[in-house]
C-alpha cells in the first residue's frame, strides 16, 4: 500500500521530455536588405528580386544554377557552401515572400504538400494531436489522414469555427486551416481561430493559397505559420510547382529549417526565379481575377442552369452547383475558353470538378457532409476578358442541356 505522504508520479516524471528541438541559423541574401517599410504591397510585390545584384544592376534577381560554392579558405564562408542548406537565388524569394506576409523567414520548397508537411512534421512531432478542418484541400485531408493512420497523429477534422471550438477544449498541439475553404468558399475568422487554437496550447497554421497576402495577411491576423501552394496564385501562370512556409516567429523559424536542410524538399533556382516573376504581377492579377469572378458569380446567381453559387466576394474562385437539367460531362467537354483542369489560380481560366479531382480522395460521405456533391463545380477565373468568359459558361450550358 502506497502512504499517503510517498511522492506521487507527476505527468512530468511520468513522461520522457522530449529532446530540444534542433535548430539552424536562417540565412538571407545580402543584398536583398529590407526596402522601406512605408512601401505599400503593390510595390514590394513589383521590386521582389529587384536590386539584388548591385555588381550589374540587373533589374531582375540572377538565377544561380551553381550547386557548390567555393570556400575562401578553411572555415570560411561566402555565405554559401551548398544549395539545399541556402541559395542565392532561393534567399531573395524567400526574403521577398517574408515580407509579403509580413513574416521575419519563408522557406520556399518543391511543392505546397512538401511546405505542409515540413510544417506539420516539425510542430505536431509523433504522438502529437491535430486539429484540422475537414473542408481542406483534397491533398491536405490525405496527408493529415496517412499521419494518422500511421499512428504518427491524433487528428480530429473538424467542420467551421464551431467545430474548432469543440475540438480545442482539449489540448492540441496543431491547428491547421484554410479560409476561405476548399471547395465550399466559406470564410473562417483567422483571430477567432488563432485565440482558440493558442487557449488550447497549440499552433494555427493557415493555407493562404486561395487568398493571397493580397487580400489577408494571417500572421498580422494571430496565425504562426502561413502555408501556400505557390503553384496557384503566387506564380500564375501554371508554369511552376512550388510551396511556400512563413513564420513571423525566429526559434521556430530556426527549427523549420533544420529539418528543410536535413530533408532536403527545398525549391530549384530556375522554379524560384518563376515564382518571383509571377510575385511581379500578382496584386494586378489578383485585381483582375476578383472582378471577373464578380461578373461571373453574377452571372450564375441568374442562371436557371444553376442551382447553388459559393463566392465570397474575394479572389478569384467560384463554386457552384449544376442543375439536374444539366449533364455534368457534357458541360465539362463543352467549355472553349475555360478549360477542364486541375488546379487554379493562374492568368487561364479553368473548371474543376471536385468530386473526380482535387476531392477525389476524400471519402464521399465526408465530402457528402459539408455539402461537396458531384454536381460541384469550381471555376478558377482567369484574367481574360469577361465577357468572352461569361459568353462561354453560356454556350456550354446550352449544350450540355437535358
Ligand atoms: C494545390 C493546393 C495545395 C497543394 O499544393 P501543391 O503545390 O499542389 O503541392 C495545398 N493547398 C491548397 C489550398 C491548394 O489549392
Amino acid at each position: 500500500m502506497t502512504s499517503p505522504s510517498a511522492p506521487q508520479p507527476t505527468a512530468q516524471t511520468e513522461c520522457p521530455q522530449p529532446p530540444a528541438a534542433r535548430t539552424f541559423p536562417v540565412h538571407h541574401h545580402p543584398t536583398s536588405s529590407a526596402p522601406d517599410p512605408q512601401l505599400r504591397l503593390e510595390t514590394l510585390l513589383v521590386r521582389s528580386g529587384t536590386g539584388t545584384d548591385p555588381a550589374t544592376g540587373a533589374i531582375t534577381t540572377p538565377i544561380h544554377l551553381s550547386t557548390a560554392y567555393g570556400h575562401p579558405g578553411l572555415g570560411e564562408s561566402t555565405g554559401y557552401d551548398y544549395t539545399r542548406t541556402a541559395s542565392p537565388t532561393r534567399d531573395v524569394l524567400q526574403d521577398a515572400l517574408a515580407r509579403l506576409e509580413g513574416g521575419t523567414a519563408a522557406f520556399a520548397l518543391s511543392s505546397g504538400m512538401a511546405a505542409l508537411e515540413l510544417v506539420t512534421r516539425t510542430l505536431a512531432p509523433h504522438g502529437s494531436r491535430i486539429v484540422a478542418l475537414r473542408d481542406l484541400y483534397g491533398g491536405s485531408f490525405r496527408f493529415l489522414e496517412v499521419l494518422a493512420e500511421e499512428g504518427a497523429a491524433d487528428v480530429d477534422f473538424v467542420l467551421g469555427l464551431e467545430g474548432l471550438r469543440g475540438a480545442l477544449a482539449d489540448p492540441a498541439d496543431l491547428v491547421i486551416i484554410e479560409t476561405p475553404t476548399n471547395p465550399m468558399m466559406e470564410e473562417i475568422s483567422i483571430p477567432e481561430a488563432a485565440e482558440l487554437a493558442h487557449a488550447a496550447g497549440a499552433k494555427l497554421v493557415v493555407d493562404n493559397t486561395f487568398y493571397t497576402p493580397v487580400v489577408q495577411r494571417p500572421l498580422e491576423l494571430g496565425a504562426d505559420v502561413v502555408v501556400h501552394s505557390g503553384t496557384k496564385y503566387l506564380g500564375g501562370h501554371n508554369d511552376v510547382m512550388a510551396g511556400v512556409a512563413v513564420v513571423a516567429d525566429d526559434a521556430l523559424a530556426e527549427q523549420l529549417n533544420y529539418r528543410l536542410n536535413t530533408t532536403g524538399a527545398t525549391l530549384g533556382p530556375f522554379d524560384c526565379f518563376l515564382l518571383l516573376r509571377g510575385l511581379k504581377t500578382l496584386a494586378l492579377r489578383m485585381e483582375r481575377h476578383e472582378a471577373n469572378a464578380t461578373a461571373i458569380a453574377q452571372f450564375l446567381r441568374s442562371s436557371p442552369y444553376v442551382t447553388r453559387v459559393l463566392y465570397p466576394g474575394r479572389s478569384g474562385m467560384v463554386s457552384f452547383d449544376l442543375a439536374e437539367s444539366v449533364d455534368v460531362a457534357r458541360f465539362l467537354k463543352s467549355v472553349r475558353v475555360f478549360t477542364f483542369a486541375e488546379s487554379l489560380g493562374g492568368v487561364e481560366s479553368l473548371v474543376t470538378c471536385p468530386s473526380v479531382q482535387t476531392h477525389a480522395d476524400v471519402p464521399v460521405e465526408v465530402r457528402a457532409s459539408y455539402g461537396l456533391s458531384d454536381r460541384l463545380m469550381r471555376l478558377s477565373v482567369g484574367i481574360e476578358h469577361v465577357d468572352d468568359l461569361i459568353a462561354d459558361l453560356a454556350q456550354a450550358f446550352e449544350a450540355a442541356g437535358v
